[in-house]
């Protein structure tokens, strides 16, 4: 047995999250792409089931009150909220990243308007110029629609960039491609210091690693639930929004399920206390219960240990991949640093047509995905990677280039 298989068994055997996996519905493959779509916890498919049959089939109408279907965004909300770092009454669930970001984009817009009030104009929108591109796709129509102007930095160059009109910073914590984890801490302060409003997006860092959102004051959130939190394909995003300033968060899409009566039916808007301002219409109630099914996992598991474990793995497959691939094959986009890694790893294939390896790759039992134009990317879910399963994907990873 190779030396490296060995210390992958020593590793699992001293894992204290290996028991964790069987709290999923898997195979023989190593899946490595839960940081695109988790997969499926075990309890899912019999809650939904009941969902479905009880709870819509023979409750009907009075699920809404008696299932607890009106409060599921808020409810659900605080099942996240110590993943993220946030005490109850922060978070609520709904909608798609892409409409949280427009909710928080525009929302900060306006408050550091009406603080700003007869300073400074405060016009500019700062965006992470690497980012997944939704984010900049909704920064720019939100900066059209709010008579900002849209400013792509990177995240090392946000303080540089910040001025007295910077009224919002929309930035990443890890970075979707390189899985670079950024300061979030630091940048939230560079931006607090500038006098602007800081919204962090979540999606690739939740369920992986710590983030402490009330710690470090960030002022705005979004994340997805379908990656790192399992809630499966399409389940709704979040958005946080901290304490001190929900009263004055000024959505601009206020919707009904917003309104402090939504049942009173007035002509004339009056936002609700809290997080649930932040909501808009009827929630998407059986992805929404699959979400909250789906966070049973975490019962008893505390973020750090997933750290240290995702720090384990991505180490241990950059260890293998050093130790398996031929030199030049490959080119690591990751950080070495931990402090600068989330929970991937992104490596860019030099050697060959990286869409065709990973194809070969998956057809060989080890699915991660492909990003053009040339990077191979590798998520690691602690609660269900272990690491006899990096070591055959850096295995089959060498095999797949050097055929
Ligand atoms: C996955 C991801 C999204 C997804 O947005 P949706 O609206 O849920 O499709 C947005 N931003 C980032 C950074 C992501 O990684």
């Amino acid at each position: 047995m190779s030396e490296l298989l060995s210390k992958a068994e020593e590793l699992d055997a001293a894992d204290p999250l290996a028991e964790l996996r069987h709290r999923f519905v898997l195979d023989d493959t190593v899946y490595l792409d839960g940081n695109s779509l988790g997969a499926l916890p075990a309890v899912v498919p019999d809650r939904i089931a009941d969902v479905v049959r009880r709870q819509w089939g023979e409750l009907r109408i009075r699920s809404w009150e008696e299932s607890g279907w009106w409060t599921a965004p808020e409810r659900i909300g605080d099942r996240i909220a110590p993943l993220v770092g946030a005490a109850p009454g922060r978070i609520v669930v709904g909608d798609s990243t892409s409409v949280n970001v427009f909710k928080a984009l525009v929302a900060a817009v306006r408050m550091a308007r009406a603080r700003a009030a007869g300073g400074t104009a405060r016009d500019e929108i700062v965006v992470d110029a690497t980012t997944f591109p939704t984010d900049g796709y909704i920064a720019r129509s939100a900066a059209r629609m709010t008579g900002c102007t849209l400013r792509p930095v990177t995240p090392a160059e946000v303080p540089g960039a910040l001025t007295d009109r910077t009224a919002v910073v929309l930035l990443n914590h890890v970075d979707y491609r390189t899985g670079r984890l950024h300061d979030l801490p630091g940048l939230t302060a560079a931006v607090h210091g500038a006098g602007a409003y800081a919204v962090w997006d979540l999606c690739h860092s939740a369920g992986a690693l710590p983030v402490g959102l009330d710690e470090h004051g960030v002022d705005l959130a979004v994340g997805c639930t379908y990656k790192y939190l399992n809630g499966g394909p399409g389940s709704p995003a979040y958005l946080y929004v901290r304490q001190d300033l929900q009263p004055r968060f000024d959505s601009p899409l206020p919707g009904w399920n917003s309104h402090a009566e939504p049942f009173g039916m007035s002509p004339d808007y009056t936002p609700a206390a809290g997080a649930p301002r932040a909501r808009v219409g009827t929630p998407d109630i059986l992805s929404m219960l699959a979400l909250e099914a789906a966070l049973d996992v975490w019962d008893g598991v505390p973020v750090e240990a997933v750290r240290t474990k995702s720090l384990a793995l991505t180490d241990f497959f950059l260890e293998c991949v050093t130790a398996y691939v031929p030199d030049g094959r490959v080119e690591s986009l990751t950080p070495a640093a931990h402090a600068e890694r989330g929970s991937q790893v992104a490596l860019r294939c030099t050697s060959a047509d990286a869409g065709d390896v990973m194809r070969r790759l998956v057809a060989s039992g080890v699915v991660g995905d492909f990003r053009r134009p040339d990077v191979l990317r590798f998520g690691f879910a602690p609660l269900y990677v272990g690491f006899g399963d990096t070591e055959r994907a850096a295995r089959v990873l060498a095999e797949v280039l050097v055929t």
